[in-house]
């Protein structure tokens, strides 16, 4: 038996409730709807299950992905090598005492909302901490007091310090910490918050391609620019590789227009720093998350 084999009977034995799937195809998992096979995924349901299977996987010598909801990753064609442990709805949970509210890291940031404000970011409350996500001005680490995590093979609480998380970078990503829990605290609010995100969610509405599948902006804001108006500067709106293109209602997003691989994607991504560097001279870099080989 092989690695990957011995690593799900470990866990399975240990776990015998664990959802794991041999072969999972990731464009079921990931927002882009492209990607390979990973070799083994676990749908985790409590931090013992993440904590032995990351452990387990460690000792046999398999490499390991966490995911949230897959909306900021673009996993290559040739599929994953490694176990996959999904942090999703399982690993949810949520309590409010007042203004301050605890959250799974597997709640989805739409029911986060819910129960908070309207946010209209697609990924989980772990993705939204791996990845400090944020829009229109405000993003999460405005709001996130302390999280529970796993670090060094340890559950651990531990206090969200400042300069912890920056654009788009954060102390609490994996493989360095994996998410469980969060803990938030918000301002009192008059209101006035639930009306501002119902107008952005309409903004959204009209100004993202949100019919296609994507991961949101593909590359992140360079410091005095924005990457979409970059883009759309250098002629880019609607260039495509086989089935991926610039959105034209968007530049800022590539989309899956009509049966993208995630070489597409990725050549397409490519394609657009060289363009956008040839006339702008601005290095864009990408936002979204690379599993897996894609050179070569
Ligand atoms: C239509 C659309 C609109 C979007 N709009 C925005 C926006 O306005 N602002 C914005 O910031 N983003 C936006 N995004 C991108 C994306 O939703 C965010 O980056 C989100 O925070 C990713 O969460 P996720 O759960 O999907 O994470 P994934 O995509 O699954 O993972 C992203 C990264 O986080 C890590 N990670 C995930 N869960 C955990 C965990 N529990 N512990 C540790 N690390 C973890 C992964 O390892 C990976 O490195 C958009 C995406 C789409 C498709």
């Amino acid at each position: 038996m092989g690695a990957i084999g011995e690593l799900h009977e470990t866990i399975h034995t240990a776990h015998p409730g664990a959802s794991l799937v041999r072969g999972a195809d990731m464009a079921l998992y990931t927002s882009f709807r492209t990607g390979g096979r990973a070799r083994l995924l676990l749908e985790a349901s409590g931090r013992e299950e993440v904590s032995f299977a990351l452990e387990a996987a460690r000792g046999l010598g398999v490499p390991y992905h966490v995911i949230g909801n897959g909306t900021n990753l673009l996993v290559s064609d040739r599929g994953l090598e490694a176990l996959v442990v999904r942090v999703g709805e399982r690993m949810g949970g949520f309590a409010q005492e007042g203004n301050r509210f605890e959250a799974g890291a597997g709640m989805s940031l739409a029911a986060f909302a819910k129960s908070t404000v309207e946010a209209g970011i697609p990924g989980t409350v772990g993705g939204a901490l791996a990845m400090n996500a944020g829009a229109y001005g405000g993003e999460i680490a405005q709001v996130v007091r302390e999280a529970v995590v796993i670090e060094e093979g340890e559950i651990r609480r531990v206090a969200v310090k400042p300069g912890d998380m920056g654009y788009r970078k954060s102390a609490f990503r994996a493989p360095a910490r994996v998410v469980l829990r969060a803990r938030f605290e918000l301002n009192g609010d008059d209101g006035s918050a639930v009306q501002r995100m119902r107008e952005y969610n309409k903004a959204r509405r009209e100004k993202q391609p949100l019919q296609y599948p994507s991961a949101g902006s593909t590359f992140k804001r360079p410091e005095g620019h924005f990457a979409g108006r970059l883009i759309e500067g250098a002629g880019l709106k609607g260039l495509r590789v086989g089935g991926a293109e610039v959105s034209e209602l968007h530049a800022g997003f590539i989309i899956n227009r009509d049966g993208a691989t995630s070489a597409d994607v990725y050549k397409l991504i490519r394609l657009v720093q060289r363009r956008v560097f040839e006339h702008s001279g601005v290095t864009l870099e990408p936002e979204v998350m690379l599993l897996g080989d894609f050179d070569g």
